[in-house]
């Protein structure tokens, strides 16, 4: 069954936080939600899915348990009559730690909300604080238990590249997000926008984005938990429509519509070597074969991985075939001649 989320974008609805990343203040103050159009967007994500699709109607970005509560309501119960027609699966909505108690969970339990995805971004204080982020490590720890107590799907997002971060602060926040019973995760490779706090503490020279390069190699470092704790990270990077990739919007750090597919490339190519290296002796041709849908992330971008692969180990070729019962990350190697 093929999972679909219909995404409604919740505003900023004047969220009182002030998130040094966060690229939503010019429509902060918005109070008024114009609920029809929610209908409008539902029935058209619908009329492109088949019946047999499992579908989440998805509150994503502000902080939905944020908002005011009778909004709230309204939205959810809006959601639950396509749920209750049978032509939804589920609810699912993004929030903030602190956005999180029992109130808030006994509204979600008396609908029917499936999924809720927490915006962790770091589990390191210095980093939530250089951020503005407004909470505390140990609130999101508190949060994610509550969740998971509840019976929940919990699904943590976190960021590469933040002000006071680093690649074992990144490390340490995946490797929490599965110590906290994950169901899936999100990475989120910082961009700074324009009209951010994150961009003033740029030009003044007090933070320095990352460049699309150690996005990648960063990135790569966090997907390597989540494969490890077979945690499914389900999105790298930002989406189309949300300003990624307008220049006009983007002042600096990692604005590149394919960081995912890099970083799982990259990814892929350490576990190659890893199994090279590993070998006795090498012949000049290997077959690699590797999960349904991911050989191009095997061959990496303009064949960079085969490339390597070949240079390294003086292989003169390398074939590349899918198998359906190998999991993401899982590849065998035959060292028989092709
Ligand atoms: S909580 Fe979300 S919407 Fe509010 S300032 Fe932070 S990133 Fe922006």
């Amino acid at each position: 069954m093929r999972h679909v989320n219909i995404p409604i974008f919740i505003p900023h609805l004047g969220c009182p936080n002030m998130c040094v990343f966060c690229n939503q203040r010019s429509i902060s103050g918005k109070l008024s939600f114009d609920i029809s159009a929610v209908e409008n967007d539902i029935e058209t994500a619908l009329s492109t899915l088949s019946a047999d699709d499992d579908a989440e109607i998805a509150f994503f970005g502000g902080s939905f348990t944020g908002i005011d509560t009778d909004l709230m309501i309204e939205l959810l119960t809006l959601a639950q009559k396509y749920v209750e027609a049978g032509r939804v699966r589920s609810i699912r909505l993004s929030t903030r730690p602190d956005y999180i108690d029992n109130g808030i969970l006994d509204i979600l339990s008396s609908f029917s909300v499936r999924t809720i995805e927490l915006g962790l971004q770091s589990m390191d204080d210095d980093v939530l604080v250089a951020c503005k982020r407004g909470h505390t490590a140990l609130q999101a720890e508190k949060a994610c238990r509550m969740i998971k107590d509840r019976g929940f799907s919990l699904i943590g997002q976190m960021m590469i590249g933040l002000p006071a971060s680093s690649v074992e602060k990144e490390i340490y926040t995946a490797k929490r997000i599965c110590e906290m019973g994950a169901d899936g995760a999100r990475v989120y490779p910082t961009v700074v926008f324009y009209g951010t706090e994150l961009c003033d503490m740029m030009h003044s020279g007090e933070y320095t984005a990352i460049s699309n390069e150690q996005a990648v190699e960063r990135t790569k470092e966090a997907l390597k938990v989540f494969a490890e704790n077979n945690v499914p990270c389900i999105r790298v990077g930002l989406q189309s429509g949300e300003n990624l990739s307008d220049e006009s919007h983007v002042a600096g750090g990692a604005n590149h519509s394919a960081i995912g597919e890099l970083a799982m490339s990259a990814l892929y190519l350490d576990v190659i070597c890893e199994k090279l290296d590993a070998a006795d002796k090498l012949p000049q041709n290997i077959i690699i074969y590797c999960p349904r849908g991911e050989t191009s992330k095997i061959v990496g971008q303009k064949r960079a991985n085969i490339q390597k692969i070949c240079q390294k180990y003086e292989i003169k070729r390398v074939k590349v075939l899918e198998k359906d019962e190998l999991l993401r990350y899982n590849i065998i190697i035959d060292f028989n001649l092709i």
